[in-house]
């Protein structure tokens, strides 16, 4: 698979489904999957690239701890 998946939602795609691992996308500092499974999902890995494009599409914004933090350093702050 050469193409590279974009969206303004991703941070980081990473297709590890050659040594029998999932596709594992991170979404950028501030959004997050809209899932019922669990809280603050940044991270999710998917078994195909169909099923990784609709939840990135549908992914929430976050303010979480953690993506205040992020987004702030993004900005220059501390
Ligand atoms: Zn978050």
């Amino acid at each position: 698979m050469k193409d590279k998946f974009r969206h303004k939602n991703i941070l980081h795609w990473d297709d590890e489904r050659n040594i029998d691992n999932s596709l594992i996308v991170s979404l950028i500092h501030g959004m997050r999957f809209d899932t019922q499974e669990a809280n603050n999902v940044h991270v999710m890995g998917f078994d195909t690239v169909v099923e990784a494009m609709s939840a990135v599409r549908k992914a929430i914004k976050c303010d979480c701890v953690a993506c205040l933090k992020e987004g702030n350093k993004l900005n220059g702050q501390k």
